[in-house]
Formats: structure tokens, C-alpha cells, sequence
């Protein structure tokens, strides 16, 4: 494992390992908790109660007991994959964000064609499949670039999925090529993409997107697009950065959104449109959000995430997989969690720049994953984008 360049604190997992050994529902919590159990679907009023008051040892067991009904091979699983920023020019200036650069700025980059392939070989080396694209909202680049980027890479590592761009690029090339969405999404689809990574949600709920990125598309867009998505015959997966300037009834309204659209996406096509879940809690370093006073600076404890983890689980009861977010909460949180509702690791990520402009960097290899997966009591298995299993460890 090469170094994380921030210990995790022994004092919150000290608090962490305590909660998980002693349990201390209030009343309400239990009852919602054995509603959940019996397997009946708990209302957003009730995941309110669970957001507010609930105890991450209460929790944590119902999660990891829905995890096993969920997966009773006791299999966890990880992809081997890199991600690739293509640009850091944006022109959204959201306020979470520390990745950006403007156009003019010194600093500012773009990726060759050439580039790119040349990272994809990397990985494919290495026997990785799959490749997270991701990029700032450039405002000139031509819609070409993205289409050939996509050709390119079917065409040199047919093996490799392309799981790229988010619904707010998708949305932001609408906007910057005057096409409608569907059409981008078919576009960028006949040309080699995937899957569609689920960044952009943020929390989706418009108070809080209004602060944090006033310049991205409503709630209402980013889950319609999916419902797109799901139309052109694509998947991809949902996710939930929070820990900003949401309320928990937010977190909860987030994940309610969610469960809709996987409901709405699975009666009209057979399958819900989300592969999975990650959330990942706000990283507040050399944001604007704290420059501005809007945000204290301080990062969401791994308690909390472990609790917000555990509710989405419980709360999301149709969808299959959860996946852990070690890259913003270190390998041990990342080991704990499998205990809290994950059944995934996600990817090893041999490239990551958005979540380390913020200050926060954790890297392991697809050798490392296999022992922590090993190490917290579970079967490591390497997966594909599709959630197939390619080889048990
Ligand atoms: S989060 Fe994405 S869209 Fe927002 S400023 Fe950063 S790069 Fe741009």
C-alpha cells in the first residue's frame, strides 16, 4: 500500500469500535429497525428518525444483516481501474469543488488524445477494466473530443469499460453543443461508453445545491437524466457527497429521490438504472466553500459517514450494491464499513486528482484490497464494471 498522507485519528475509531459493540437504540429507532428487518420498506419520515437519532451500533448490525440478505455469498468486491480527469477547466465554479481552474488560469490543463490512450495502456496493463473519465465543464472543447476519446479506447483496450462522464457533464455538452440529452447520451454511447458514474448529485435536494454549486442543474435534471439513461440502455451508479451544507432530512429527501427513480427505471425496463451506492463526505480542504465562510472547514467524522452509510443501506432497498468510500476515509473506515452495509471496495484507482486537490489522498493496490478485504472477515472478488465477478481470492 503506497503511504495515506493522513493517519486515520485512533480516536474516532476508538469511538467507532465502541458504538459498533454496544448497540443503544431509542425506541422509535428499534421499532423503524425491525420494520426494516421484517423487510418492509421504511417511509422518508422514517428515515428521518434513523438520520436524526440513530446509533451507529443499532444501525451498523441492521445494515450488515440487509447487506447479507442482499449477498449471502459473503463476497466482497473491487474493480481494478484509473481514473482520468481530462480537463480541470470548468466553467461551474462550484464551491465544494478545489479541482477547478479557469481557463486563463496558469495552472489549467488538458489531456491529449494521446494522453489519455496512453494512461488507458497503463491500466489495461496491469489487467485493470475499467476507466472513470471525468472532467471539469470545459467551455470550447469540440464534442468530438469526447466521442473519439471514446472510439479510441474501444478501439486500443476493447477490454476496458468505459465508465465516464457524469450527469452534469452529459447535461453541461447539451447545453455547450445545443442537443438534447437523450442525444448526447446515444452519441456518446454509439461511440464506446458504458456506464455512467453517478457525480454530480451532490445532495439532491435544491436548498443545498443552490449554495454549494448554483450553477449546476436542479435535482429534478440530474434524476430525469437518469431516467435517460436508462431509456438509451445504460446503467451507472448513484451517489451522495454530503457533510456540506445539507440537513439530515436532506441526506434522507437525497436517498428517497434515489429509490424513486430506481422504482420508476426498473418497472418500465425490468432493471433499476443504478448499479450501486457510494457516499463520500465533503472534503473541505482549499475549498471556496470555506474560504467564504459558507462552511467551518471541518470534515464530517468517520462516525458519521459510517451512520449515514448504514441508513442509505437500510433506506435504499432497492439497490444491490453499496460501495465503500476509502478514498476519502482511509482503508481502515473503508475495512469497517464492510461491516456497516458495503459490499463493495470499488475501485483501486490508480489515478485519482479531484478528492486529492482537497487534501485528502488514500491509494491502494488491487494486492492491498484482496488482503483488507481478507483481513475484515470476507471473500475478496476482483469484479467488472457490470458488477460481474471475474476471479475469487
Ligand atoms: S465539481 Fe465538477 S462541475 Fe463543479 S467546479 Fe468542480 S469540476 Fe466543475
Amino acid at each position: 500500500m503506497k503511504p495515506a498522507d493522513r493517519a486515520e485519528p485512533e480516536a474516532q475509531l476508538e469511538r467507532i469500535h465502541e458504538a459498533l459493540l454496544r448497540p443503544e437504540p431509542t425506541p422509535a429507532v428499534e421499532r423503524i429497525l425491525h420494520k426494516a428487518l421484517d423487510g418492509h420498506r421504511i417511509s422518508y419520515e422514517e428515515g428521518c428518525v434513523l438520520m436524526r437519532e440513530g446509533d451507529l451500533g443499532s444501525l451498523g448490525l441492521v445494515a450488515g444483516e440487509i447487506t447479507r440478505r442482499f449477498h449471502p455469498d459473503n463476497i466482497v468486491t473491487f474493480v481494478v481501474d484509473r481514473n482520468i480527469n481530462y480537463t480541470s477547466v470548468c466553467v461551474t465554479d462550484c464551491k465544494f469543488c478545489a479541482f477547478y481552474r479557469h481557463e486563463k488560469d496558469p495552472d489549467a490543463w488538458v489531456l491529449s488524445h494521446e494522453e489519455i490512450l496512453q494512461k488507458v495502456g497503463e491500466l489495461a496493463a496491469t489487467g485493470g477494466t475499467q476507466v472513470l473519465i471525468q472532467g471539469g465543464h470545459h467551455p470550447k472543447l469540440p464534442f468530438a473530443y469526447y466521442t473519439e476519446m471514446c472510439r479510441l479506447i474501444k478501439r486500443h483496450y476493447p477490454q476496458v469499460a468505459i465508465h465516464s462522464f457524469s450527469v452534469s457533464e452529459i447535461r453541461h455538452f447539451a447545453r455547450a453543443y445545443k442537443m438534447p440529452v437523450r442525444e448526447v447520451i446515444e452519441r456518446l454511447k454509439e461511440a464506446g461508453l458504458d456506464s455512467v458514474p453517478g457525480a454530480g448529485g451532490e445532495v439532491l435536494a435544491d436548498r443545498p445545491r443552490r449554495i454549494i454549486a448554483p450553477l449546476k442543474d436542479p435535482a429534478r435534471d440530474w434524476l430525469e437524466t437518469y431516467e435517460l439513461i436508462a431509456d438509451c440502455g445504460l446503467r451507472g451508479s448513484s451517489t451522495m457527497m454530503f457533510g456540506h451544507v445539507e440537513t439530515l432530512e436532506e441526506r434522507v429527501e437525497h436517498l428517497l429521490r434515489l429509490r424513486e427513480v430506481q422504482d420508476r427505471t426498473a418497472e418500465k425496463h425490468g432493471v433499476g438504472v443504478f448499479w450501486s451506492f457510494i457516499c463520500w463526505t465533503f472534503q473541505p480542504g482549499n475549498t471556496p466553500l470555506v474560504a467564504e465562510g459558507l462552511h467551518n472547514g471541518v470534515a464530517t467524522s468517520s462516525y458519521e459517514y459510517l451512520r449515514t452509510l448504514a441508513v442509505a443501506r437500510i433506506f435504499l432497498d432497492n439497490i444491490p450494491n453499496i460501495q465503500a468510500s476509502w478514498v476519502t476515509q482511509g482503508v481502515r473506515i473503508g475495512q469497517i464499513s464492510l461491516d456497516c452495509g458495503c459490499n463493495d471496495f470499488g475501485g483501486t484507482m490508480m489515478e485519482e486528482n479531484v478528492v486529492a486537490a482537497a487534501g485528502t489522498i488514500y491509494h491502494a493496490t488491487p494486492a492491498d484490497a484482496i488482503r483488507l478485504i481478507r483481513d475484515a472477515g470476507k471473500i475478496p472478488a476482483r469484479r467488472n464494471t457490470f458488477y460481474e465477478i471475474l476471479e475469487t481470492y
